[in-house]
Order: structure tokens, then sequence, then C-alpha cells
């Protein structure tokens, strides 16, 4: 959908100028403008106009795109996130997917770097991508939404790629919307896998719908590029290579403004208590706990094995422990060496968010429980004869 100024009714009286939040409407030659790269179709010019000279249009120049047109988009890009100048280790993660798709489809496999700097952008070479379109220009150092936005949209509009990937992170989760609908493409949030669709070689993006109790396989069959964001940790990084050589391209970062100016990040107090997502080993209760002393238990076998605790939904809903450690669906995703289940049933809400690490140990006192169909090793038993068993253990191994 578009909302256009019909110039044939607009008297140019500027009437409608204000009414819009984003400062999309200018007078060009006399008439009213709207400009679609910022118009957010928030319709609040509707209705303004006394000639009625403003409207809605349900065409989008891509609605009508042949398989030609859609066959001009070429190339896997991943965007890749940087905070304080270093590349966040979900772009790597984006770059192994990213090689996997790219290989698939014999094309090229590009990143999008802004805000930071040629070193950055060497190492995503080295860790798969073929070329990286980089801006180092100090208004993309913090992330900020609208020259992000602004500046990705035109680069796909330039370059046309035929898939963009990012991660579900704050950052991609706030300005990837904008994008998507700036290029007025599809956008699929929280994909937990992506595979290309052999006969159409269309992106299969697939992600849990209806509460997680389906995984939901979706297509972006008349609009490019397909766009998809993917959680950290949930795809594995590529491979590494110290000599692989790529192309840097400098872009320049020309007429990007923002309204708004980034002042200072602050971290969440949680996010630098609760490492989960750098942890090796996690320790995670669910309500086979009982109480909030189990989660004292899980903390010593934490500590002896140097990881971090983790939850399920039910162990938080009890109040035994915070939100900032649950883990799945709507808590964090985490891929660590060892995730060691404690009365945790196995539901697919919790799944999706651990399903990916290493080695999953579950303890669990009903066999039938499903999370021993995901797990490595699989202990039936009673977790609080299990766990000292272990804590013991592994403190005589470790000389603790
Ligand atoms: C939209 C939506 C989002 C959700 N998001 C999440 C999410 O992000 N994360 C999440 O975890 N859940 C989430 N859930 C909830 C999810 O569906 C399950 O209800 C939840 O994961 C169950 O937690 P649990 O396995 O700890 O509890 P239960 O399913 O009650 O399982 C407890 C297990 O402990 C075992 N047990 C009991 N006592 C002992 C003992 N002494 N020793 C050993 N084993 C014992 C039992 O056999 C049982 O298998 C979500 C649900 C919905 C609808």
């Amino acid at each position: 959908m578009y909302i256009v100024v019909k110039p044939d009714k607009c008297t140019g009286c500027e009437g409608c100028i204000s009414s819009c939040p984003f400062d999309a409407i200018i007078l060009q030659s006399g008439v009213a403008y709207i400009n679609p790269e910022i118009c957010q179709l928030c319709k609040a010019c509707l209705g303004v106009c006394p000639e009625v000279a403003i409207a809605e249009i349900e065409d989008t120049p891509q609605s009508s795109a042949t398989s030609h047109e859609l066959s001009a988009y070429k190339g896997v890009w991943i965007f890749a996130e940087q905070r304080n100048g270093k590349v966040s280790s979900v772009s790597y993660e984006l770059l192994g997917v990213g090689r996997k798709l790219s290989q698939e489809l014999e094309t090229e496999l590009s990143a999008v770097l802004f805000g930071a700097n040629e070193e950055e952008a060497r190492e995503l070479i080295k860790w798969g991508a073929d070329r990286v379109y980089l801006c180092n220009d100090p208004l993309l150092e913090k992330f900020n939404d609208t020259p992000y936005a602004d500046l990705l949209s035109r680069l796909i509009k330039e370059h046309k790629p035929a898939i963009l990937l990012a991660g579900a992170t704050p950052i991609g989760r706030s300005f990837i919307p904008r994008v998507a609908a700036r290029v007025r493409t599809g956008l699929t949030a929280d994909c937990t896998s992506l595979e290309i669709d052999k006969q159409t070689r269309s992106l299969f993006q697939v992600r849990p719908a209806f509460g997680g109790n389906i995984m939901a396989t979706i297509i972006c069959p008349n609009h490019r590029p397909q766009i998809a964001t993917v959680r950290p940790r949930v795809m594995k990084r590529g491979e590494y290579n110290a000599d692989r050589s790529g192309e840097i391209l400098n872009i320049k970062a020309e007429n990007l403004f923002s309204k708004t100016k980034v002042i200072d990040i602050i971290k969440e107090i949680s996010e630098l208590t609760v490492n989960l997502h750098e942890a090796d080993v996690i320790v995670a209760g669910g309500r086979g706990l009982g109480d909030a002393k189990g989660v004292k238990l899980l903390e010593e076998l934490a500590q002896a094995l140097g990881g971090a605790i983790g939850a399920s939904r039910a162990a938080v809903d009890e109040g035994w422990i915070s939100y900032s450690h649950q883990i799945g669906q709507t808590g964090k995703t985490v891929c660590p060496k060892i995730y060691i289940a404690c009365g945790i049933s196995g539901a697919v809400q919790h799944l999706v968010g651990m399903q990916s690490s290493d080695i999953i140990i579950a303890i669990n006192k009903n066999p039938e429980a499903p999370i021993f169909n995901v797990a490595t090793y699989g202990i039936v038993g009673d977790l609080y004869e299990v766990v000292p068993l272990l804590i013991k253990k592994i403190k005589e191994v470790k000389g603790l």
C-alpha cells in the first residue's frame, strides 16, 4: 500500500505538511508530495486535505513483479551489527548460514557493516563474506534506527540482493522491519532454520508459530529481497580462514540525517550478571525443582562446572528465579557446549531456546519426558539424588 497526493486535486495549500509526524510531505513545484522512502504509512495525513487529494493506493511496485524482475535480485547479504565498534557474534553466525545458502544458490555472500572500521570488515571476510559494504560514518557508530534504515534500504535498492539476513537482536528487531517496509517486501522474524527450495530457489524460512505448537515454513514468493531475522546462538558459525580474501566497498553516508541522537548506551543489570549467551556450561532448572531451594542446589553444580544458571518459564513463573534466566521462546536462546536440564519436561517453547547446544544432559524422573528426545545423555531419576552425586564427583575430579 502507498499514500499519495493526487497532483490534479492538490491546490498547494500546505495544510497537510504539518500532519505528517515523519516529515514525509514536502511541497514540490507547487504541489504536495509524499516521499515513499520516509512515509511510515501511519495514515495521519488521510482526511486532512480539504480537496481530498490524499489517498491510499493498494498497488505496490513489486506487487506485480514478474519472474524476470525478481531474477534481477541476486546474492545473499547479512547485516553485520556492531557494538562499540566490534562486530557482534551473531554476525558470524549469520555468515555461517549465509555461506551455506549462497553455495546452494551458487551466488556471492556479502556483509553490510555500519559504524566500524576496515579491520572488522576484514574479519567478516575471514568468516566467510566475499564482499563487505562498509560505511564508517560517525553518525552510524551508535545504533540509530533512522540512518541505519535509510542507508540499508538505499543499498538494497541499488544492489538488489535476493536474500537479507539479520540478527533478531534489539538492533535487528528495531530497524529491519522499517527496511522491509521501505523496500516493500516481507520479513520473517525469529527464524530457527533457513533452507533453499531446490525447485524454485526461494528461501524456506522456518519459525515457531501458534505459541510454538507448530513449526511454520514461510516463503516470500513475489517480493525481493527475502528478509529473515535469526536469534543469536541459533545458527552455528561458519569456518574461519585467516587467508581468505574478499572485497571491501567503502560507502559514503550522503544525505543521512536523524532527528534523534544517541547520547549513551547503558547495559541492563541483568545482562551484566547473567551472561547466559557467553556461558559454555548452563545448568537449568524447571518446575521439577519443587521450590526455590532447588535453585541453590543447581547453583552449586554450576559453580563446580564454572557455568551459569538457566531456567524454564515454569520455574520463573513460580518465582524461584528471575526472568533474566529464562530460556526458550519468550526467554533467551542459548547454545552452550553443555546444557544440563534438571526437572524440565522439554516443552517445544523451551526446546527452541536450547536445542542447538552441543551436549544436552537431561535429568528427569519421568522416563517418557520429551526432553529425552533431544538429550545426548539422559539420567532417569530424582534430581535431588542425582545432582548432589554429580557435584561430589566433579569436585573430586577437579580437586575442589
Ligand atoms: C507462548 C508461550 C511461550 C512460552 N515460552 C516459554 C519459554 O520461553 N521457556 C520455557 O521454558 N517455557 C515457555 N513456555 C511454557 C512451556 O510451554 C512449558 O509450560 C514450560 O517450559 C514447562 O516448564 P517445565 O518443563 O519446567 O515444567 P513441567 O512441564 O511441569 O515439567 C516438570 C518436569 O520435571 C520433572 N520432575 C518433577 N520432579 C522432579 C524431580 N524431583 N527430579 C527430576 N525430575 C522431576 C517432571 O517429570 C516433569 O517432566 C511458553 C508457553 C507459551 C504458551
